[in-house]
């Protein structure tokens, strides 16, 4: 059985977690201090701040900049579902914007029609870490007062024109996220980096309690979470940082292998990534032709040991959204073809050239019995 995904993690993890237990330090140590330090290098941002999740990164930045009921942030249908749950956990709108057929991302050309007088900000994700288009997002911000949150949770180790996605080129703010299916993980955490100096004091207050700048324990300046990142994690992912470029270059070789495999099946499309992009693999999910019915060839591949997932079910046609608000099929409809027809095979860092084949002529036979 080859599993959907796999974290890899190698023997300096487990030191240095050993070091972290043995240290008495489990919260606010050095491995947290050195993990930000090392993020923020990384995507050329001044502050990096770690959280315990990205969907907690990314409620601390909307949070940070006031967002609430009245408010509305365009963003993308075609995501995890938490992109555009943290804005309505702040009270505020999201305004789905349908995305781009070929790389799954928020169709900038469609942005500016959504833009109203209660807009706010623009929160694109780098969808499967291929990154948005980043710099028109970024000009049509401009433009309008907007600022950008870049929901980069699937894409540490992206470029786009040779720099990093989270570069405050592209956004106000960004944020990473470390779940064990990710790039890279810490069990569970999650990052936010940006340049600006006031917003980054303001997310490191509202992540410990709204504590002052001091961090004085029993004094509360404003409204606050408990969003910390302890130091186990952090240790975790300062080892797992330390191999990044490693861990990107394997994981290129099994999509490389993959697409190597897939390019000339009928019925089966890798994913694409544009020029001047290189993507740091974070899944290897296939576009199937219409009329291939996805959940026979699911099937046939989970009965020969290979699981699959369809990533993504569009977040408007989740049943809360449905039920909250009314949202039916029809709404944004090359999202709703994308997402009827994507199909996420197994993949990992350490995926042997053997099981990526075995993926492969499973998924021929298993389109053969279903097309
Ligand atoms: C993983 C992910 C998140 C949230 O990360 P958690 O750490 O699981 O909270 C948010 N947005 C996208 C697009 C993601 O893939």
């Amino acid at each position: 059985m080859i599993p959907l995904a796999q974290p890899d993690i190698g023997e300096t993890e487990i030191q240095y977690v050993t070091d972290v237990l043995r240290s008495g330090t489990l919260s606010m140590g050095r491995y947290v201090d050195a993990f930000e330090a090392a993020v923020a290098r990384r995507t050329g941002n001044r502050f990096a701040i770690a959280v315990s999740s990205g969907t907690a990164g990314l409620q601390t930045v909307l949070a940070a900049w006031n967002l609430g009921p009245g408010d509305e942030v365009v963003t993308t249908p075609f995501s995890f579902v938490a992109s555009a749950n943290v804005i309505l956990l702040q009270g505020a709108q999201p305004v789905f914007v349908d995305i781009e057929p070929e790389t799954y991302n928020l169709d900038p050309d469609r942005i500016e029609a959504a833009i109203t007088p209660r807009t706010k900000a623009i929160l694109p994700v780098d969808v499967f870490g291929h990154p948005a288009a980043l710099e028109q997002i970024r000009e049509v911000a401009s433009r309008h007062g907007l600022r950008v949150l870049e929901d980069a949770c699937e894409s540490l180790g992206s470029t786009l024109g040779g720099r990093p996605t989270g570069h405050p080129a592209f956004c106000d703010a960004a944020v990473f996220a470390f779940y064990p299916n990710k790039q890279i993980t810490t069990g569970e955490g999650g990052l936010i980096v940006t340049s600006d100096e006031a917003l980054a004091e303001t997310c490191r207050s509202l992540r410990n309690q709204g504590r002052g700048r001091d961090g004085e324990w029993l004094h509360h300046v404003r409204l606050g979470f408990n969003f910390r990142m302890d130091e186990l994690s952090a240790a975790v992912g300062v080892a797992q940082l330390e191999r990044l470029d490693a861990i990107l270059a394997a994981r290129e070789a099994v999509a490389a292998h993959y697409t190597r495999r897939l390019q000339d099946l009928p019925g089966v499309r890798p994913p694409a990534v544009r020029p001047g992009v290189r993507l740091a693999w974070f899944v290897y999910v296939v576009l199937l032709d219409r009329g291939i019915d996805r959940d026979r060839v699911a099937k046939s591949l989970s009965d020969q040991g290979v699981p699959t997932r369809p990533y993504f079910a569009p977040i408007h046609l989740q049943p809360y959204y449905r039920s909250r608000f009314g949202w039916r099929p029809g709404a944004f409809p090359v999202t709703e073809d994308i997402g009827s027809r994507t199909l996420a095979l197994p993949f990992f860092t350490r995926m042997a050239p053997e099981q990526v084949d075995y993926v492969a002529d499973a998924l021929a036979r298993a389109i053969n019995s279903a097309s």
